[in-house]
């Protein structure tokens, strides 16, 4: 099986890169693909005992993809519900598109 740490700092990136690339005024067939992208996603993430939470989670909290600062949001929380869950630092997701979109200005 993958390495559960580095098969989730590929995916990490992934998936906020996906955000980062997302329309800021998305068709409805694009915010109905990435809603099909994420559900699909969070059953084949091959980490199974992390799938299964992420799946609950994806249910709970329903992906918002109205926009490209919707999604980028949904899935910061998202990635901080993780984050919880491992007792690792959250992240300020006011930060987030300094990150993973327009870089870091220092
Ligand atoms: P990562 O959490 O991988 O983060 C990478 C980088 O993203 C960070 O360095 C930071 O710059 C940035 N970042 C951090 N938080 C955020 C945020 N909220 N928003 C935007 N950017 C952020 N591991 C387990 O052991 N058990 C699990 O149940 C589990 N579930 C997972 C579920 C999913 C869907 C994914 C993708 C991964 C999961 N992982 C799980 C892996 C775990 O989340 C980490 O990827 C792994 O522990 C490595 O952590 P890291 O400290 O390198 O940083």
């Amino acid at each position: 099986p993958p390495d559960v740490e580095q098969l989730g700092r590929s995916t990490w990136t992934l998936l906020h890169s996906i955000a980062a690339t997302y329309p800021p005024r998305p068709t409805p067939k694009e915010q109905s693909d990435i809603k099909d992208f994420m559900r699909l996603f969070s059953k084949l993430y091959p980490c199974w005992v992390c799938a299964e939470d992420f799946q609950s989670y994806v249910e709970k909290k329903e992906v918002k993809a109205g926009s490209r600062e919707e999604f980028g949001n949904w899935l910061c929380e998202a990635h901080n519900e993780v984050n919880r869950k491992l007792g690792k630092p959250t992240f300020d997701c006011s930060k987030w598109e300094e990150r993973w979109r327009t870089g870091w200005k220092d």
